[in-house]
C-alpha cells in the first residue's frame, strides 16, 4: 500500500480562508473586528520567528494584532500585570504567552492569570478540565490541527483504535481526550511504555508526539493505518540540515493509508488553529454562534 499523504499545508490555508470569511462577515454583519495579543518576554530566536508568523497570518485572515514584547528581565507582577489588563480589553478576544518564559518567571502561574475565555492556546487549568470533563473548552491549538485533519480524512473516528505517542500536556494528552470524545479506544504510550511497537500495530490511528526523529519505523504501523506526525526534529544528514518527523517517513508510507509529512502536515496547522480559536472567542464573547468545523 502507498500512503496517501494528508497536505497539511493545503488544508491550514483552507481553514485560514474559512476563517477569513468568517471574520469579514463578523465585521460587515456586527461591526466587530478580532483581536488576537501575543505577549513575548525575551528575544529567543525560534519564539521570535513564530510570534511574527503568528501576527502576520493574523491580518492576513482579517483580524488585529497585538503584540507586546517584553524584556527578558521583565518581572511577574508586570506580566501579570499586562495580562491582566489584556484580560479586560474588549478588543482582544484571544491572549497567548509565548512559551518557553525566561526562567524567573512562573509558567503555571502566568498562563492562569489568563481569562480562560480568551486563553486561545488552551494551557489554562479551566480549559484542561473542562476539555477532560467533555465541556465546551478552549483547545491546545496542535491536537485541535490533528483532530482536523483526522476527521476530514475519515468523516467519523468512532470505533476507531488510536494510539498517541507521548503524555505532553501541550500535545498528547489534550489529543487523547479530543480522540476519546470522538469515540475511539485511546491508547497513551509514552517513555515507560512495554511493547511500544506491539501496541503501535494495534492502531488504526497513530498520532506520534514524542521529538525523537524518526524513532517510530514502518513495521510498527499497521497496514492501512493513519498516521500523524507530529513532531518536529532538526537533524543533518548528508552535511544538510533537514526537518523530521517522529516516524520514519519513507517506510511508514509504504504501510499506512494516509501519513502527514514533516514539514508540511501537522506545522501548519497549528497556526491555523490559533487563528481559529480566536474567532471562536470572538464569537462566544458577543454571543454569536460558533464557526462551523473550526472547534472540537
Ligand atoms: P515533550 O518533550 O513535552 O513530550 C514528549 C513525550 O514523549 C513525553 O510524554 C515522553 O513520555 C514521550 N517519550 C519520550 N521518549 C519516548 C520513547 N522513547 N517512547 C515513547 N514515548 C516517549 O514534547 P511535546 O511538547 O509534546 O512535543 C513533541 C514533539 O512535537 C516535538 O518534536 C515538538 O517539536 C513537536 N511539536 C510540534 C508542534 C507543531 O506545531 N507541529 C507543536 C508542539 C510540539
Amino acid at each position: 500500500m502507498v500512503a496517501q499523504v494528508i497536505d497539511g499545508k493545503a488544508f491550514a490555508a483552507k481553514v485560514r480562508a474559512q476563517v477569513a470569511n468568517q471574520v469579514a462577515k463578523l465585521k460587515e454583519e456586527n461591526g466587530i473586528t478580532p483581536g488576537l495579543a501575543v505577549v513575548l518576554v525575551g528575544e529567543d530566536p525560534a519564539s521570535q520567528v513564530y510570534v511574527r508568523s503568528k501576527g502576520k497570518m493574523t491580518v492576513e485572515v482579517g483580524m488585529n494584532s497585538y503584540e507586546h514584547k517584553l524584556d527578558a528581565e521583565t518581572s511577574e507582577d508586570d506580566l501579570l500585570a499586562l495580562i491582566d489588563k489584556l484580560n479586560n480589553d474588549p478588543a482582544v478576544h484571544g491572549i497567548l504567552v509565548q512559551l518557553p518564559l525566561p526562567k524567573h518567571l512562573n509558567e503555571d502561574l502566568v498562563i492562569n492569570s489568563i481569562d480562560p475565555a480568551k486563553d486561545v492556546d488552551g494551557f489554562h487549568i479551566s480549559n484542561v478540565g473542562l476539555l477532560g470533563t467533555g465541556q465546551k473548552s478552549m483547545v491546545p491549538c496542535t491536537p485541535l490541527g490533528c483532530l482536523m485533519m483526522l476527521r476530514d480524512h475519515h468523516g467519523s473516528l468512532s470505533g476507531m483504535d488510536a494510539v498517541v505517542i507521548g503524555r505532553s500536556n501541550i500535545v498528547g494528552k489534550p489529543m487523547a481526550q479530543l480522540l476519546l470524545g470522538d469515540s475511539c479506544t485511546v491508547t497513551i504510550a509514552h517513555s515507560r511504555t512495554k511493547d511500544l511497537p506491539d501496541v503501535v500495530r494495534r492502531a488504526d490511528i497513530v498520532v506520534a508526539a514524542v521529538g525523537r526523529p524518526e524513532m517510530v519505523p514502518g513495521d510498527w504501523i499497521k497496514e492501512g493505518a493513519t498516521v500523524i506526525d507530529v513532531g518536529i526534529n532538526r537533524i543533518e544528514r548528508d552535511g544538510k540540515n533537514k526537518l523530521v518527523g517522529d516516524v520514519d517517513y519513507a517506510s511508514a508510507a509504504e504501510r499506512a493509508g494516509a501519513i502527514t509529512p514533516v514539514p508540511g502536515g501537522v506545522g501548519p496547522m497549528t497556526i491555523a488553529c490559533l487563528l481559529a480559536n480566536t474567532l471562536t472567542a470572538c464569537c462566544r464573547a458577543n454571543d454569536l454562534p460558533e464557526p462551523e468545523g473550526l472547534t472540537a
